[in-house]
């Protein structure tokens, strides 16, 4: 549609500009307020958002191009783009019109949502320790999250938190919390191994007072606000990390042509140029299941086990990826002066964002079990 940026222009930002600014991002942890207002005029929190709401409305096999760009360039890069065009999501499918109103403005990065799903004390899911009490019109939030990304600039939380003492899956439910809120505090002090800049943070909150008109969705509808999104966000995730797999590849195959061992380029020897084939078959075997799981999508078929049949390898993939990529540039890839070292780091976050591969590999189990 119009106004949507041109993939080339999205690649020359995220990496050019975007890529210039990572040493800045990586030494203070946080993304410069400056290079957030390029990100939104750029366009990249509109890509997916319905024409409706303002948006691009980019549908899946669209969308996918422009993240695989972002995630090229670092770990906060592409969480700025995933993570906006998938969470107006829940709020335009469970929120009431006064809920929706925000996506608008989500869009146009003026306000930046969060999603707090995961706590220390209790495991995710029916395990939830977070708890909301009923008083009158209101609810009474007492608990605490952890790992939140973007909480640091977070304008609204989706909190999802347990709404009786049965801790059967439907007892959770979801609200919509603004910051500010009296008695709901932010925690910047989590830091991260890579993915620097992303603001994560501990939330707590004792006898936080929410208005009932807060909820998101209805009461115990608290697991379907979590996963209503997670099948796309699989497939956007895998794309994601064929998109850091491929920079690392990029990288190693730089490394390699312009270092010279025993008078020739690393990169002529056969033990480098296998590195270097398996990585090439590694990335596009990602970038394949991730077209595959997509085109289901978009053709309105079922999609969840493909998605995580794609995230699952992809997580394997990105793994196997970076490893070889680091070993192809000697001892410099250990140093942080190399663009490799970062991209290592970053790339270990997949194993944890939105579900582990043994969750993947439960989902992908269960599908090849029944279809016998
Ligand atoms: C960079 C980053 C960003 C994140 N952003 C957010 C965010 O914005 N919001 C949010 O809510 N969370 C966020 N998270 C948290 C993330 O979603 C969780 O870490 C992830 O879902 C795993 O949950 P957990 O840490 O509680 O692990 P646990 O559930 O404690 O799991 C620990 C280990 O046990 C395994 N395991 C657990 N249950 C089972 C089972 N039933 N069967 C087999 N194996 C099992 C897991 O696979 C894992 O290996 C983020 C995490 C990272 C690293």
């Amino acid at each position: 549609m119009s106004g949507t940026p041109a993939l080339e222009a999205f690649r020359s930002f995220f990496l050019d500009t975007y890529e210039a600014r990572t040493p800045e991002i990586e030494r203070t942890d946080r993304i410069p307020d400056d290079l957030l207002k390029q990100v939104a005029e750029l366009g990249a929190y509109r890509l997916t958002v319905p024409v409706e709401y303002g948006g691009f409305g980019l549908e899946m096999l669209d969308y996918l191009p422009y993240l695989e760009v972002a995630a090229m360039s670092s770990g906060s890069g592409r969480l700025l783009v995933h993570h906006t065009n998938g969470l107006w999501r829940p709020i335009a499918w469970f929120g009431n019109d006064e809920q929706r109103q925000l996506i608008p403005r989500i869009a146009a990065g003026a306000v930046v949502p969060a999603f707090a799903l995961t706590e220390k004390t209790g495991g995710t899911g029916r395990d939830l320790h977070s708890r909301a009490v009923r008083d009158g019109a209101s609810w009474k939030l007492s608990g605490e999250k952890h790992l939140i990304t973007f909480a640091d600039r977070g304008d609204w939380f989706i909190l999802v938190v347990a709404t009786d003492d049965r801790r059967a899956k439907d007892s959770l439910t979801a609200f919509l919390i603004p910051r500010g809120t009296p008695g709901f505090e932010i925690d910047t002090s989590q830091s991260m191994m890579g993915c620097h800049g992303t603001g994560h943070a501990f939330l707590r909150y004792h006898d936080m007072e929410v208005p009932d008109g807060q909820r998101l969705g209805e009461v115990g509808q608290g697991l379907e606000v979590a996963l209503s999104f997670l099948d796309y966000s699989r497939v956007s995730l895998s794309n994601s990390m064929v998109g850091i797999a491929q920079r690392a590849l990029n990288e190693a195959v730089a490394f390699a042509q312009r270092r010279v061992t025993f008078g020739q380029p690393i990169a002529s020897r056969q033990a480098v140029q296998g590195h270097i084939a398996e990585m090439h078959a590694d990335v596009n075997a990602g970038r394949l299941l991730v077209r595959h799981a997509a085109q289901r999508f978009q053709k309105g078929e079922p999609y969840t086990a493909e998605a995580s049949t794609a995230k699952l390898f992809c997580l394997n993939m990105v793994g196997r990826v970076t490893d070889r990529a680091l070993r192809v540039h000697g001892g410099y890839g250990y140093t942080t002066d190399a663009p490799i070292e970062r991209i290592y780091r970053d790339a270990r976050s997949f194993w944890f964002e939105e579900g582990t591969a043994e969750i993947q590999q439960l989902v992908v189990a269960r599908a090849v079990l029944r279809a016998g």
